[in-house]
């Protein structure tokens, strides 16, 4: 197989841990025989350095025409006083809208050798959680229409919510494929006790699940589901749900694996073009030490080969590798226990290609 890769380094630790994602990649490559090209493009920080705007026309053309984007992170204090039109984060944005992508996949896994670093007891997240949050990323109450003014003597405050059946659908497919393809149990988070959109939501969902006899789908409430993330997590394989409660459950169930190093995540277009990045910023307090965890990114590239690629038997074996570094006892920093060995971001990158080449 060739593909055309476009890799978004960035700022801080992004090029560091991009680096070890790469070689992962290239180690995945000998092994099958597949080509991918990478071409490098400046976003964020050091594009606003170079050319005055956080990504530049050609490298957003370079994005769009790949089979897919790798990306590090962007920002930095450097950057935190540029006018908001040219931030770096404003490049991030630009590229999902351009490339529609509009669903976010943060899969939650709190690997069995890393139990303890969970703020939750042993005895909750049992042999590890493995749990995805399908989130719609392009609709809701974020892009819905907002104003503030005066009514009635007093200053009030809308912001607009709303979905279509044509959003609900195709966020819903994505979720019932990606639960077919892991355990086959898919709950979607809604409010339909109270919101109208949540009962659009349902009732497009349960439409869906027709078409899905295979896949064991169930309702949950999103208060219940921000109760049952750490009550007992252990219970979820796939979530749906729409981009505000998206947001907040995501970042609820990140905490519960001990290091935001260890998190990937996917944002998917309607074709296969996909951006993969790890869910963590740029780290400006440990870049240039080698001190990052590249195991976020590197598992955010065996998302690109199971999700974009159709590779599942590649991102299968790169999972595994990270599974088997850990065994190991490998650790970086941020997830450093007594008795196992501390690495270097780059020496990490090291054992998990060499434990894919072992597998
Ligand atoms: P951060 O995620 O960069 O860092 C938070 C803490 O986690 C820091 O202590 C950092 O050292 C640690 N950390 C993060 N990734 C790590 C890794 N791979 N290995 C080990 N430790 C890791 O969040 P922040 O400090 O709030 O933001 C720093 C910069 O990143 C800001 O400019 C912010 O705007 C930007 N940011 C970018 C993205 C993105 O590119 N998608 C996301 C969030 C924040």
């Amino acid at each position: 197989m060739q593909k055309n890769i476009t890799v978004l380094s960035g700022d801080g630790i992004g090029p560091e841990i991009v680096r070890e994602a790469i070689k992962v990649l290239d180690a995945v490559c000998a092994r099958f025989h597949h080509t991918f090209r990478y071409t490098y493009v400046d976003i964020g920080g050091c594009s606003i350095d170079k050319y005055g705007v956080p990504i530049t026309e050609e490298g957003m053309q370079q994005c769009k025409s790949a089979d897919s984007v790798l990306l590090g992170a962007v920002g930095g204090p450097k950057w935190d006083n540029c006018p908001p039109a040219i931030r770096p984060e404003k490049a991030l944005l630009a590229v999902r809208k351009e490339l529609g992508l509009f669903a976010n996949l943060r899969p939650t896994r709190l690997f069995p050798q890393l139990a303890s670093a969970s703020p939750l007891k042993e005895s909750i997240v049992g042999d590890g959680i493995d749990l995805l949050i399908v989130r719609e990323l392009t609709g809701g109450v974020y892009f819905g229409e907002r104003r503030t003014g005066e009514e009635n003597g007093d200053i009030v405050a809308h912001d607009d919510m709303n979905y279509s059946t044509r959003e609900i659908r195709r966020i819903g497919r994505v979720a019932f494929e990606t639960a077919r393809k892991r355990r086959g149990r898919l709950a979607s988070v809604d409010k339909a006790n109270v919101l109208d959109t949540s009962r659009l939501w349902r009732r497009v969902m349960h439409e869906l699940a027709q078409e899905y006899p295979d896949v064991i789908y169930s309702d949950i409430l999103v208060d219940n589901t921000a109760m049952q993330l750490i009550k007992n997590p252990t219970q979820f394989d796939v979530l749906v749900t729409e981009n505000m409660f998206g947001d907040i459950l995501s970042d609820e169930a990140s905490m519960l694996t001990g290091s935001i190093g260890m998190m990937p995540s996917a944002s998917l277009s309607e074709g296969t073009l996909g951006m993969y990045e790890p869910i963590h910023g740029s780290a400006p307090d440990i870049a240039g030490q080698n001190l990052a965890n590249p195991i976020g990114t590197i598992l955010s590239a065996a998302m690109m080969l199971r999700y974009s690629f159709s590779l599942t038997e590649e991102a299968d074996l790169i999972e595994s590798a990270v599974n088997r570094a850990l065994d190991l006892g490998y650790r970086t920093g941020d997830i450093f226990q007594p008795g196992c060995t501390k690495v270097g971001c780059s020496e990490m990158g090291d054992c998990i290609t060499a434990c894919l080449a072992r597998i």
